[in-house]
C-alpha cells in the first residue's frame, strides 16, 4: 500500500481525554478514533490490526474444534426475561436496551447466553447429538459507569464469545481444558506476556473461573502470585494461609473489664495507638445489607481484624446471597445506636422483620482473644472481646482482602501484588441458562437432563490494546508481527528518480514476495518519514536514501532495536522475510 494513496493522518500530540499509553498511541498513530465516551471507529489502518487478531483467534477456535456461530446483538428481551438477566443487568445500569416502534424492547448483547441457549434449545432432543461448542466474534454492548482507557473499556466493543454444550461436567471439563489451550495459543501467538489466575465466579454459582490476565501497570485489576508461582489469582478471589495470630498462648480476659473511651477516634489505627495495642487487636465490625437470590435481604455483622479489609467480592457468596452492601451510614444508628467507629457485635437491634442481626466472623479473627471492640456507644470500646465465647457466631468465612506480603496459600512464599488487563475469560457456567431457559435432552437412560454449559469470552480490541500497553517506547508502538498493520514500511527519502525507483522495486519486490509492505512514497521531509514509521511501529523497516545507494546499499532495521545495516537492494527481500520470521526482534542478516 501506499501511502500517498491512502487514508492516514497521524497526530503530533495525543487526544486530550487519552489516559493510557495505548489509547494514545493508536490515537496518534491514525488507527482509532473516539466518537463518544466507550465508542470508537477504526480507521483503514486501525482496522488491520484488529482483522489481525480477529483471525488468530478465529484459526485457534476452529483448531480447537469450535464452531462458528452467528447470534443476533439486538436480543428480544423475554430471552432476557427467562434467564432472570433483565432485571439485573437493568438494576446494575450495564444493559444497553431499546424498543421498537411497536414498544417491544430488546437487548444489545453485553453476552449472549440466552440467544445461545435458545438456538440450541429449539433443535436439540438426544444426547447423541452433543457436544459441541459454538462461537462468534461479535459487537457487544455494555454501559460501563466508567467508559475510559480507550479500547481497554469500551461500551460497544468486539468479542469473541464462545459457549460449550455437554451432557455432564465431564464434558464440559474437557471444553475447558481445550479453551484454555486454545487461549494459550491465541496469546502466545500476539507474543503477548500473560497470566492465568483464578477468578471469582459470581454468585450464581459456576465451580471454575479462570481469567489470562496482561501483566501491566495501567491494568484496572489487581493480581495477586506467590513469588514461587505456585499461585495466582485475582484480588477478587485471592485467599491467603492463616495469618499469625497476636493473641496465641493468652488465656481469655474477662470481657469489658477495662472498656475505654476512644472518644473522635473513627480509625482502627487511631483507636490501637490511643488504646495502646496493636491494629490487628482492633475488630472491625461491618454491618451489611444482603439480597438472597429469591429477593429477600437481611442485614448482618461482619467482624473482622483491624488491618484487614472485607472483600466485597468474595463476601455475597460466603453469606449465602447474590450481593452485600454496606448499610449506609444514615442508617447505622437505627440497628447499632452509633455512628462509624464505634459499631460492636453485641447489642445490634435488628431492623424490623428480622429476630436477630446474624454476625459472621472472618477467618483471621476466628480464635481470637482479648480483642477490643466497638461498643456501639458513640466514644467507646469494649476491652477483653473472645468472639466465640461474647457472640453467637453465624458462620466463620473467609472474606479478607489479600495484602502484598501475606503468606501464601500455598504454604510456601509470600504473595506479591501486581496490576493486569483481563484479556479473557474462561467459566464452567454449569446448568444456570440450562435450567431457567429449559435446554434439555434426553440422556441414555431417556431421562431428561439439563444441559451443562461453559462460556468463554475474548476481548478483541482490548487484547490489541493490551498488546500496545505491553509494546511500546517513547517513540511509539512496537507492534508484535502477528499484530502490525502491516509488516514492512519502506520509506523513499528523497524525490529523485534514482531513489524513488529503487523504493519502488523494493516495494514491489517485497510485495510480490508476500510481504505486507506500506510505502512511504508522500513529498515529506526525512524527519517526518523516520517520526510516523517510528510511531505506527512496523515491525521492520527499509530505508531508501541517495547517499546509502551511492555506497550500493539501503538500510534495514527492526523497530526494537532500531540498528540500521546497510543491506544491498538484491538481498532485502531475503532479509526482511527472515527478520519477520524470526519475530523481528533483531535483524536476521
Ligand atoms: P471487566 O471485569 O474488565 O469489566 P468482565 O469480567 O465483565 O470484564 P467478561 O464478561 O468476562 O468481562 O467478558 C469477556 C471478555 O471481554 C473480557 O475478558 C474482556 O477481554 C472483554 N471485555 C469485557 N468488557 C469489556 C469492555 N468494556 N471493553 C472491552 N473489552 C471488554
Ligand atoms: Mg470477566
Amino acid at each position: 500500500m501506499r501511502w500517498s494513496q491512502y487514508f492516514l493522518v497521524t497526530l503530533r500530540e495525543a487526544p486530550g481525554d487519552a489516559e493510557v499509553v495505548s489509547h494514545k498511541l493508536l490515537a496518534r498513530a491514525g488507527m482509532l478514533q473516539k466518537v463518544a465516551a466507550g465508542i470508537y471507529s477504526f480507521t483503514p489502518l486501525g482496522l488491520r490490526s484488529l482483522r489481525k487478531m480477529t483471525e488468530i483467534v478465529r484459526e485457534e477456535m476452529d483448531r480447537s474444534g469450535a464452531l462458528e456461530v452467528e447470534l443476533p446483538i439486538a436480543q428480544p428481551k423475554e430471552l432476557w426475561v427467562e434467564s432472570g438477566r433483565w432485571d439485573r443487568y437493568l438494576n446494575e445500569g450495564i444493559l444497553c436496551h431499546l424498543e421498537d416502534r411497536k414498544g417491544t424492547e430488546f437487548a444489545l448483547a453485553p453476552t449472549a447466553e440466552e440467544a445461545v441457549t435458545d438456538m440450541v434449545r429449539r433443535s436439540v432432543t438426544s444426547w447423541r447429538q452433543l457436544p459441541f461448542n459454538l462461537y462468534q466474534i461479535r459487537t457487544k454492548f455494555r454501559d460501563e459507569i466508567r467508559p475510559r482507557f480507550g479500547l481497554l473499556r469500551g461500551r460497544e466493543f468486539l468479542m469473541k464469545d464462545a459457549y460449550s454444550f455437554d451432557v455432564d461436567q465431564k464434558g464440559l471439563d474437557v471444553h475447558y481444558v481445550k479453551m484454555e489451550k486454545a487461549y494459550r495459543a491465541i496469546f502466545e501467538r500476539c507474543g503477548l506476556e500473560y497470566a492465568l489466575v483464578q477468578a471469582d465466579s459470581g454468585a450464581i454459582g459456576g465451580s471454575a473461573s479462570e481469567e489470562f490476565m496482561v501483566v501491566a501497570d495501567t491494568g484496572e485489576d489487581a493480581l495477586v502470585f506467590s513469588e514461587d508461582g505456585k499461585y495466582g489469582a485475582n484480588i477478587e478471589k485471592a485467599v491467603t494461609a492463616p495469618l499469625p495470630e497476636p493473641w496465641a498462648g493468652e488465656d481469655a480476659r474477662p470481657f469489658g473489664e477495662a472498656d475505654s473511651p476512644t472518644p473522635g477516634l473513627i480509625t482502627c489505627e487511631d483507636q490501637a495507638r490511643h488504646l495502646g495495642t496493636t491494629v490487628d487487636r482492633i475488630t472491625k465490625t461491618m454491618l451489611y445489607e444482603a439480597v438472597r437470590e429469591d429477593g429477600s435481604a437481611f442485614v448482618c455483622a461482619v467482624l473482622i481484624r483491624g488491618d484487614l479489609d472485607v472483600n466485597e467480592v468474595k463476601l455475597p457468596k460466603a453469606l449465602g446471597a447474590v450481593h452485600a452492601r454496606l448499610v449506609a451510614e444514615e442508617k447505622l444508628p437505627e440497628i447499632s445506636g452509633c455512628r462509624p467507629g464505634f459499631v460492636g457485635p453485641i447489642g445490634l437491634k435488628p431492623p424490623r422483620g428480622q429476630a436477630e442481626v446474624p454476625v459472621y466472623v472472618d477467618r483471621s479473627m476466628e480464635n481470637a482473644r482479648n480483642v477490643w471492640c466497638g461498643a456501639n456507644r458513640e466514644g467507646l470500646h469494649h476491652s477483653g472481646f473472645s468472639p466465640r465465647r461474647d457472640v453467637k457466631v453465624a458462620g466463620v468465612v473467609e472474606v479478607a482482602t489479600a495484602r502484598d506480603g501475606d503468606p501464601s496459600p500455598t504454604g510456601t512464599g509470600v504473595l506479591r501484588i501486581k496490576r493486569g488487563i483481563e484479556v479473557g475469560h474462561i467459566f464452567k457456567l454449569g446448568t444456570k441458562y440450562s435450567v431457567s431457559m429449559k435446554c434439555e435432552v434426553a440422556d441414555p437412560q431417556q431421562k431428561m437432563v439439563p444441559l451443562v454449559m461453559g462460556c468463554y469470552g475474548l476481548g478483541i480490541g482490548r487484547t490489541v490494546a493490551a498488546a500496545v500497553e505491553q509494546n511500546h517506547d517513547d517513540d511509539g508502538i512496537v507492534w508484535p508481527v502477528p499484530l502490525a498493520p502491516y509488516a514492512c514500511a519502506v520509506l523513499a527519502l528523497q524525490r529523485d528518480k534514482e531513489v524513488l525507483d529503487a523504493a519502488e522495486k523494493l516495494y514491489a519486490d517485497l510485495s510480490a514476495a508476500g510481504v505486507e509492505v506500506f510505502f512511504d512514497d508522500r513529498d515529506e521531509r526525512p524527519g517526518v518519514k523516520f517520526k510516523d514509521a517510528d510511531l505506527i511501529g512496523f515491525p521492520v523497516r527499509v530505508v531508501v536514501g541517495g547517499k546509502a545507494l551511492a555506497k550500493g546499499v539501503v538500510e534495514v532495521s527492526t523497530r526494537r532495536e532500531k540498528k540500521a545495516e546497510g543491506v544491498p537492494p538484491a538481498k532485502v527481500v531475503e532479509v526482511v522475510k527472515a527478520t519477520l520470521a524470526a519475530g523481528a526482534r533483531t535483524l536476521a542478516v
